[in-house]
């Protein structure tokens, strides 16, 4: 080891981290590549660090790898068992639109029977209005009969049931 290296292997050991995470200035950067140049140890230390770094992703990588061949081969296999039933798949759909239908046709005979009992209650409504009218009609002179303004009070508890 040359004393006219700036970096020793000590200080190389230090840096080694922030080397492989890139965070050296690029003077360090410089000063660290020289040493390693004329240094096997350092240079062996920092080729084991980065091997030593890279493996867990190397090893995630081929994990993944085996997760998508083995979700490929599902995916295939599905695929073919499609193609074979290919003559089914328009008949689910077929059916699943039928359920679609069936149901907004449900929907729509719910809305149409919501709206026939509130023509009913209109209905009724309309009734008991024209029976209220026909108690305080005036009578053939134009008069109201004298006990109108007391009808209607008496009927107004009736009006608020409906
Ligand atoms: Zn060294």
């Amino acid at each position: 080891m040359g004393t006219h290296l700036p970096f020793t292997c000590r200080d190389v050991e230090i840096c080694a981290a922030a080397l492989l995470d890139g965070q050296l200035s690029p003077a360090e950067e410089e000063m660290v590549g020289d040493h390693l140049e004329h240094c096997d140890a350092c240079a062996g230390l920092i080729d084991a660090l980065e091997t030593q770094r890279l493996k867990p992703p190397r090893i995630k990588l081929i994990q993944d790898n085996d997760y998508w061949e083995e979700m490929d081969a599902v995916l295939q296999s599905e695929l073919d068992r499609a193609e074979q039933e290919q003559q089914v798949i328009p008949r689910k759909t077929i059916l699943l639109y039928a359920a679609i239908l069936l149901l907004s046709l449900a929907w729509g005979w719910h809305q149409r029977q919501r709206a026939e009992h509130l023509e009913r209650i209109v209905y009724t409504q309309q009734q008991t209005l024209e029976q209220l009218e026909r108690i305080s009609v005036p009578n053939p002179k134009g008069e109201w009969v004298e006990t109108s303004e007391k009808a209607h009070t008496s009927y107004q508890p009736a009006k608020l049931e409906l």
